[in-house]
């Protein structure tokens, strides 16, 4: 997997891919962008360009050099991440710990790295920083680290990775060349979830449309899971006025615990956003299979009842998660009120 195979990001990773060609890569890049769209691929690209004996500048992902850096076991890619991700990952077990493996990055853990970067490389005079992912770096952390960054040592390049670049210092950022990764378009994540999962391409567009631009999102979400999605929006647009058993049949389905009601009012916020914009042309839904559904509901509400929509889930929402209310009477209370509100 070399930078060259990153998909749906040509903008970054063409800016990469010149700057390595033209021998002017910053010595510090932040690779910024929403998660599970490809920046920790392409950091790793980065490193097998660095470093590959065969394909200099490129990374051929074949030698043994560039596969030891694809698992993260190259003596001159050093690697900074939270312990609790190193055990997930398999790179340290429990037992290497003496503590309870902890979840951000450590100023310890800065401090020994600094002091690999002042040796020499094992392999090759030039070695890697992978900041995978910066922002778990806390603020101690961070401090440490913009020592690094302001006097680097030579023949070091730093790749910071990052979703959530507001958490990073400004001071840390401004020493940065940054690089902007965007969500993925959907046709990708489609074919790939596909190819990955075996689905057919309608339940492929289907996770693909509910994963908004991330493949790891995307992989995370099962077919199942799609399926109760729907019956919590099926059973949402059968309740009706003239029926009020439909009402207490929703919260039925709905409310039985506090985790299913704050899922399910989340799917219906993303549902009645489709609602709301499924009338206008190349609307994008989050539902797409969905689609007849949609709009069928939205030709039945006007504005005022598609408000009054969004105002029953977000009270439903805060008095569940915030004011610890009964699920099960807040999911019957929506739906009674959104069935009188659809009375004519
Ligand atoms: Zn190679």
């Amino acid at each position: 997997m070399t930078l060259a195979a990153v998909q749906g990001q040509a903008r970054a990773v063409g800016a990469l891919r010149s700057a390595l060609q033209q021998g002017a890569l910053p010595h510090a890049c932040l690779l910024a962008g929403p998660s599970g769209v490809g920046k920790q691929l392409a950091a790793i690209g980065l490193a097998q360009a660095l470093l590959c004996p065969q394909a200099p500048g490129e990374g051929c992902g074949r030698c043994s050099t560039c596969q030891r850096v694809e698992r993260l076991a190259h003596p001159d890619v050093l690697w900074l991440m939270p312990e609790e991700e190193q055990v997930r990952r398999r790179l340290a077990g429990r037992s290497d710990f003496t503590h309870v493996p902890s979840r951000d990055v450590r100023v310890e853990q800065v401090r020994q790295l600094q002091e690999r970067l002042s040796l020499r490389g094992l392999e090759s005079p030039r070695k890697v920083v992978l900041v995978l992912s910066a922002e778990a770096m806390n603020p101690a952390a961070q401090n440490a680290f913009l020592k690094t960054l302001e006097e680097p040592p030579s023949d070091t390049t730093l790749v910071l990775v990052t979703s959530a670049p507001d958490r990073l210092l400004p001071t840390l950022r401004s020493r940065c060349v940054r690089y902007g990764f965007s969500p993925l378009p959907r046709a990708l994540v489609a074919a790939h979830l596909a190819k990955a999962r075996g689905l057919d391409p309608a339940q492929a567009e289907a996770v693909a449309a509910l994963a908004d631009g991330s493949l790891e999102r995307a992989l995370a979400l099962d077919p199942e899971q799609l399926e109760r999605r729907r019956a919590t929006i099926r059973a949402f647009e059968a309740v009706t006025g003239e029926d009020l058993r439909t009402a207490l049949r929703f919260a039925e389905l709905t409310g039985t615990s506090r985790d299913e009601a704050e899922e399910a009012l989340g799917v219906l916020a993303m549902w009645v956003r489709d609602v709301a914009v499924v009338p206008f042309s190349g609307a994008t839904l989050f539902h797409p299979e969905l689609r007849s559904l949609a709009t069928t509901a939205a030709a039945r509400l006007d504005e005022d009842r598609l408000h009054l929509r969004f105002r029953l889930l977000d009270e439903a929402q805060v008095a569940i998660s915030k004011r610890n209310a009964s699920p099960r009477l807040q999911m019957e209370r929506l739906a009674l009120e959104m069935a009188e509100g659809a009375r004519p």
